[in-house]
């Protein structure tokens, strides 16, 4: 029997690279998105991966959210704890509403998405769950006090549920990108990434989404039993935690 697979955000960027390399490892695999734009509740993408509108800031809609998913595929094997958004500003700038969108959609997602999913995996002996995030929560970001809060917020968070869930096979690891090359990077000025950020990064590129998407294949898998708590940096070395 296949295993089942929920990436949330799963619809663009690394989510997206996320769900096809999972699918492409034989996972059944579900999508989620917020879809603030869009009205589909429940659709295919281009690949065929059913994708579930959900926001992950909302405890309530994850809950129901996720049974759908579940009535769908199965009960659910791992979680890709994806989706997250940026509202950048100086923090002396910054109003209430930038910080609470992203500590709601980076950080109270690992409670809204995670909690309806781990007693299922406990009680089953196995469960993967891998949580997206950055290396500005690793290091600090100027203009980023909310998202580097949030960032680092979730590593601490994969520690604690790590410790208490390693003796019912289920693992909580971290991936921490650094600059990926999606739509959001690749808006920024060519002249911009080349003086600014690439000067950052030792392996002299950005990184591509399937560098991330092959991470998380590595950590889903049944190899990765042992690896559990940690956090994979992938970040071409601009940042060495
Ligand atoms: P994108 O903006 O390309 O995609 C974000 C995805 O999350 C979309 O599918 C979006 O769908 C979904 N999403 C956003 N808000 C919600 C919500 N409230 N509920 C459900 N889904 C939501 O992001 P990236 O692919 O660039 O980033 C993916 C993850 O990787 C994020 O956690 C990000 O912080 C992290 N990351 C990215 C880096 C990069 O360089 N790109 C670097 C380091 C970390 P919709 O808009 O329809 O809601």
């Amino acid at each position: 029997m296949a295993r089942v697979a929920l990436v949330t955000g799963g619809t663009r960027g690394i989510g997206s690279a996320i769900a096809k390399a999972l699918q492409q490892s034989g996972y059944k695999v579900a999508s989620n998105y917020g879809g603030h734009d869009e009205t589909a509740q429940h659709f295919r993408d281009e690949t065929g991966i059913p994708v579930f509108k959900f926001d992950v800031s909302d405890a309530e809609a994850c809950e129901a959210g996720i049974r759908a998913v579940e009535a769908e595929l199965g009960p659910i094997d791992i979680l890709v704890n994806n989706a997250g958004i940026t509202r950048d500003a100086m923090f002396h700038k910054m109003t209430f509403d930038q910080w609470s969108a992203v500590i709601r959609t980076n950080l109270d997602s690992m409670f809204t998405c995670t909690r309806p999913v781990i007693e299922g995996m406990r009680e089953r002996g196995f469960g993967r769950i891998i949580l997206i995030s950055s290396v500005n929560g690793q290091k600090g970001q100027m203009g980023q006090a909310n998202y580097s809060a949030a960032k680092a917020g979730v590593i601490g968070f994969a520690k604690a549920l790590a410790q208490e869930n390693a003796n019912k096979g289920v693992t909580v690891n971290v991936i921490a990108p650094g600059y990926i090359a999606t739509e959001m990077v690749k808006a920024v000025p060519e002249e911009v990434l080349k003086s600014k950020i690439l000067p950052l990064i030792p392996v002299g590129r950005l990184g591509e989404v399937e560098e991330i998407a092959r991470g998380v294949v590595f950590l889903a898998s049944d190899e990765a039993g042992f690896v559990t708590g940690s956090t994979l940096t992938i970040n071409g070395g601009q940042y060495m935690a």
